[in-house]
């Protein structure tokens, strides 16, 4: 069977490159005699792949010596909870900006270790769009302000970095790491999980400013403190190996697009011209502003939950796969992430030009 077009929201599509190449060294990685997955963590050979792995993420986000890069487990959800345990450090305040399940996710779990409100909220509108909001929407003695910059279920991104003055702001980005251009320095802290842009789930990134480390409580587990990894390069424990030598092998093929600019201008081509058709059809929309709508993730519907499900079936007919909105949000979701070529969204807007004909 040919590979199909997969608009899976996660784990997603990866570049054919980057499977190749993994596929080229499973047996034996570089003439080491065995595949990654069998080698010793604290081996030179795989001290070399993480190595590389960093330094090639340090080089696509120009991210500054006084940032750590951790590889971590646990996925976005466990940063749920390290996040507000490690950066609640002084009046255990956090200001949240509240856009959808992750972000309210994030929101809740925060509660749980201090005082924590959410400065705003879009769900009075089904989260289809980022509320606007400056400095004065933020608690000025808040230890942090929390924001998620892309949401994969409802579609949107921020169209800008709100101002938090001089409160740390810090960002889930697990959607859309590596697919737009951002000053590190802007966040004292990113993270994302590596399933839905970079490669397979299992691994998870965080980007912490080193004068926010070694503040957790001291009955924190030690595994949730983000300095016990920052102090062992990401080797406290055994890492999640692969995915980190995978994510490596995504790093090196985007500084082969042009880096993160290059992608970025090729997601907003594709993301137009995905728009563009939605918009200009007469069966499919989009519940999302345009000013706030996502380049990874396009939500759109019939406003027929029978078609919605009948384009869903037909689709997959036609090798176009994964293609159901979020089980919160129904109707439909394409997403587009880096890997996504171009074939993909041509095939997927013709596929609908032709759904519509019949469905009119
Ligand atoms: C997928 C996702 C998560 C959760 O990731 P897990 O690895 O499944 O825990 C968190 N935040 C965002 C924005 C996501 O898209």
């Amino acid at each position: 069977m040919d590979r199909v077009y997969n608009f899976s929201a996660g784990p997603s599509t990866l570049p054919v490159e980057v499977l190749e190449e993994a596929a080229a060294d499973m047996l034996n990685y570089k003439g080491c005699g065995m595949s990654v997955m069998e080698m010793s963590h604290r081996s030179q050979d795989f001290q070399n792949i993480i190595d590389a792995a960093e330094s090639d993420l340090r080089d696509l986000m120009q991210i500054p010596d006084n940032y750590k890069v951790l590889f971590l487990q646990g996925g976005g959800t466990l940063q749920f909870s390290m996040v507000p345990i490690n950066l609640l450090r002084n009046t255990k305040k956090a200001d949240y900006i509240v856009t959808g399940n992750w972000a309210n996710k994030a929101y809740q779990e925060a509660q749980k270790f201090g005082d924590v409100v959410a400065a705003a909220s879009s769900e009075d509108k089904n989260f289809t769009y980022v509320p606007k909001v400056g400095k004065d929407a933020f608690r000025p003695d808040a230890d942090y302000v929390y924001i998620t910059t892309n949401n994969t279920i409802y579609g949107t991104r921020y169209n800008y970095i709100p101002d938090t003055g001089d409160i740390l702001l810090a960002a889930d980005q697990s959607s859309n790491f590596l697919s737009e251009t951002y000053n590190v320095e802007d966040f004292g802290l990113i993270y994302a999980g590596a399933q839905k842009n970079v490669g397979p789930a299992g691994v998870t990134i965080v980007i912490v400013r080193d004068d926010l480390l070694g503040f957790a409580p001291e009955n924190t587990p030690i595994y949730l403190d983000y300095n016990t990894h920052a102090k062992k390069g990401s080797m406290y424990n055994t890492p999640p190996c692969y995915a980190i030598y995978m994510a490596g092998l995504t790093f090196k093929w985007i500084k082969k697009q042009g880096g993160v600019k290059g992608i970025e201008q090729h997601n907003i081509e594709q993301a137009e011209k995905l728009y563009d058709a939605i918009d200009n059809s007469s069966l499919f929309s989009c519940p999302v502003v345009p000013e706030d709508r996502s380049r990874m993730n396009a939500v759109f519907v019939t406003g027929d939950k029978d078609l919605d499900a009948r384009f869903v079936a037909e689709a997959k007919e036609n090798g176009i796969v994964n293609i159901k909105g979020h089980r919160s949000v129904g109707g439909l979701r394409a997403s587009i992430y880096n890997a996504m070529p171009d074939e993909g969204i041509d095939a997927l807007i013709s596929f609908m030009k032709k759904f519509e004909m019949e469905n009119k």
